[in-house]
């Protein structure tokens, strides 16, 4: 394109909210052939809220006796609650326990996840303290010293690092990941007291689980990308079942979902989709897309993302809105063809 149709094209497009770093990016968009969303904060709206609270004890859920208790101990919770503490958000003894714990360790970590968690807790009235030598491992949880003791939240992987078996929650885990829930596992880790008697790693103290809600216009997006002849797949971090139920709902083929990858996996999931030679846009918003985001042959950013996408990326969508992925093709293309 000629100085001039880059220009206004890119300003054409900076007043509907897609900023391009520069006019060879303006050229390169149009050659894009695949799409790669980032599921959290880019496909969904990454404001998860608490929704499920199940307390286990001896390796089973309890609460059987709770009439507000699902089928497995579960305490469904209402995800629309306001923000004031109210007797209707109160949580039974062992599901009080298990959220505190749960809530402590978290209130260290800036993840939308513990961020849910913590706020989950408030909301149902519950104090959170303070935790003692905090530690946030990537992909994975936290690890944090609490009252109730030195306390995991995370994965299967962060709990099977740390010795202790994460299988007797695995129904619980399975059901609550198939409703496209983000679920955790609480576990507290032995103390290393001497006691050589007691040679468990940990004891697993409950699941807790958040739901993120897909954005309005996400599938329509993928629809229309699919149309145009472009492979459209989602990376994330969360677990495949997770991945799984939300891909259905925006219309991406489970065999283009990439689960479990971790953030310093993600440029090398992008590096393998363009192994074919296809020209790769990935959609990203977070910390951990920086790398996936320079990796990819267009890097985009959505909106309200970390400083560190946007920085990494080549285009950003001022809004957070995924249908401006297809504004910046139809941006790019009318670009070029004015020059032909
Ligand atoms: P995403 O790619 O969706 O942003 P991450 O790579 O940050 O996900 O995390 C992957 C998984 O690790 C999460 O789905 C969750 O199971 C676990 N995890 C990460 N951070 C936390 C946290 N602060 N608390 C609990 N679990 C976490
Ligand atoms: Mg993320």
């Amino acid at each position: 394109a000629t100085p001039a149709a880059t220009m206004v094209g890119s300003t054409i497009a900076a007043t509907n909210g897609v900023l391009f770093k520069g006019g060879d990016v303006l050229e390169r968009v149009r050659d894009v052939d695949a799409v790669v969303f980032d599921k959290t904060g880019t496909l969904t709206h990454g404001e998860m809220e608490l929704t499920d609270v199940v307390a286990f004890a001896d390796g089973r859920p309890v609460g059987d006796g709770d009439p507000s208790a699902t089928p497995d101990g579960g305490v469904a919770v209402d995800p629309d609650v306001d923000r004031e503490p109210s007797p209707d958000h109160a949580v039974s003894d062992p599901e009080t326990r298990l959220l505190r714990a749960a809530a402590t360790a978290e209130s260290g970590s800036e993840h939308p996840l513990g961020e849910a968690i913590v706020a989950g807790a408030r909301d149902r009235g519950i104090e959170v303290d303070d935790p003692e030598g905090f530690e946030n491992v990537p992909g994975h949880g936290v690890r944090a010293g609490t009252p109730a003791g030195e306390v995991l939240v995370g994965n299967r992987a962060l709990l099977r690092e740390n010795g202790i078996d994460p299988d007797p929650a695995e129904e619980t885990m399975e059901r609550l990941e198939r409703e496209g829930k983000t679920a955790m596992l609480v576990a507290r880790v032995s103390p290393r007291d001497g006691d050589a008697a007691d040679d468990e790693a940990g004891e697993l103290l409950g699941v807790v689980a958040t739901a993120d809600t897909v954005r309005e216009s996400a599938r329509e997006t993928v629809s229309e990308l699919r149309e145009r002849g472009i492979a459209v797949s989602m990376l994330t971090g969360d677990n495949e079942r997770t991945a799984r139920a939300v891909a259905e709902r925006v219309g991406i083929d489970p065999d283009r979902v990439r689960a479990e990858v971790l953030p310093e996996d993600k440029a090398d999931a992008v590096e393998a989709i363009q192994a074919d030679g296809s020209r790769a846009a990935m959609v990203g918003d977070g910390v951990n897309d920086a790398p996936a985001l320079t990796t990819a042959y267009v890097g985009i950013a959505i909106g309200s993302g970390t400083d560190v996408a946007i920085e990494a990326a080549d285009v950003t969508l001022m809004r957070d809105d995924p249908r401006d992925v297809l504004k910046a093709l139809r941006v790019s293309e009318a670009t070029i063809a004015k020059v032909r």
